[in-house]
């Protein structure tokens, strides 16, 4: 969404947000459009998994101006005195900091429940502190689980199938609890498959329509899991932008709840690795690209995801503007032009 579209909804009289994960991709896609549309943002990041590039990158759209009301803090989660620094003066919390992807959490669920739930606790304990006015946090579709419902909706969940998908209902049960005893107003975000500029492509945990476009950028040959019937509600970044600052500035009784953040369609794998071939050959004729190979289906992966994005619309005002279609262009054409240069997008990822 441009920033005068983001200006029509947002208050004249510029706040100040805090963004936690602020150097990862949502995060950065957050501070990029709230420096643009004239707010003040402090950042908190410890690079864990985002990167300084993408800091940089926000600074060269955004222009001096505007990052002169920017304040970056390089500071863990799971420290409280860093969460603290991060809240003074905040009128409204984007909490984005976590570690993402189910098969890491599967791996290490210890650095999972760390992050995701000792420093998402250390971040209500800060904002309550500091007399933070909206608390809006980023969950997942994942706390779905094995809840067979299509759409998926708010109020029916199942058994999470990872630890990230428990860290992500604990982190809901949490604020909510905040809300209950200490009047800290919480919005959750259960995010769907979120994609666009920025997302890493790099690394054993990348989400899955950046890591096969830098596959099939590299020459290498994409894996699809399972059958490649598997769906997912996949959700272009503006939109998730739209919905975390709508959350910031939603009405009081629009909060102490969590809403689904999708666009409200499903893609299948196969589908989607036809639509991002096609993308990359309508710009890149001269790539010859190959075929997906088929692989085994990953535990703790949900087949169907598709999202009922009813509660946001009608509580929050959400609107999403980009269709998967629609987002998979944009991001597409900013994969090719950022790795235009480089003849190996996975490896120059990493700043
Ligand atoms: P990301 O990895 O790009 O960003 C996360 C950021 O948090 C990184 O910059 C990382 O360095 C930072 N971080 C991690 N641990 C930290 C710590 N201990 N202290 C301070 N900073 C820390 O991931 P993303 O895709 O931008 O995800 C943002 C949020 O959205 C996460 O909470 C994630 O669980 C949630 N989410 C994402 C998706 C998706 O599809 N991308 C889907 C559902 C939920």
């Amino acid at each position: 969404m441009p920033p005068d579209a983001l200006r029509s909804f947002l208050p004249a009289e510029p706040l100040t947000w805090t963004v936690t994960g602020c150097a990862g991709f949502i995060g950065s896609n957050l501070v990029e459009a709230l420096l643009s549309a004239g707010h003040h943002v402090v950042g908190l990041d410890d690079f864990s998994t985002g990167y300084r590039h993408n800091l940089d990158d926000v600074i060269g759209r955004v222009g001096a101006e505007a990052t002169a009301r920017f304040t970056f803090i390089e500071g863990d989660i799971r420290d409280l005195d860093a969460c603290r620094r991060a809240c003074e003066g905040a009128d409204v919390v984007l909490h984005q900091a976590a570690l993402g992807s189910v098969p890491r959490s599967i791996e290490d669920p210890l650095s999972t429940h760390a992050v995701n739930v000792d420093g998402f606790v250390n971040m209500l304990v800060a904002a309550r502190d500091a007399g933070v006015g909206r608390f809006v946090y980023a969950s997942s579709s994942s706390v779905y689980g094995d809840h067979p419902g299509l759409p998926k909706v708010e109020a029916e969940v199942g058994t999470p199938l990872s630890p990230y998908a428990v860290s992500k209902r604990t982190d809901e049960l949490y604020a909510r609890t905040f809300q209950d005893h200490y009047g800290l107003e919480v919005i959750g975000l259960r995010y769907f498959n979120v994609f666009g500029r920025r997302q890493d492509p790099s690394g054993a945990y990348a989400a899955v329509i950046p890591k096969w476009i830098g596959q099939l950028l590299d020459g290498d040959r994409p894996m699809i899991f399972g059958d490649g019937e598997t769906s997912r509600d996949f959700c272009y970044i503006a939109n998730v932008v739209q919905a975390n600052l709508r959350a910031g500035i939603a009405p009081s009784d629009a909060t102490g709840t969590v809403y689904n953040i999708a666009y409200g369609d499903r893609t299948t794998l196969n589908g989607l690795y036809a639509a991002i071939v096609q993308n990359i050959e309508a710009e890149r004729p001269d790539l010859t690209l190959p075929e997906a190979e088929y692989g085994p289906f990953r535990s703790g992966d949900i087949r169907h995801s598709l999202a009922d994005i009813g509660q946001a619309r009608a509580r929050i005002g959400y609107a999403p503007t980009h269709a998967a279609a629609d987002g998979l262009r944009e991001a597409i054409s900013w994969y090719l032009a950022t790795y235009a240069s480089s003849p190996s997008p996975s490896a120059s990822s990493v700043g």
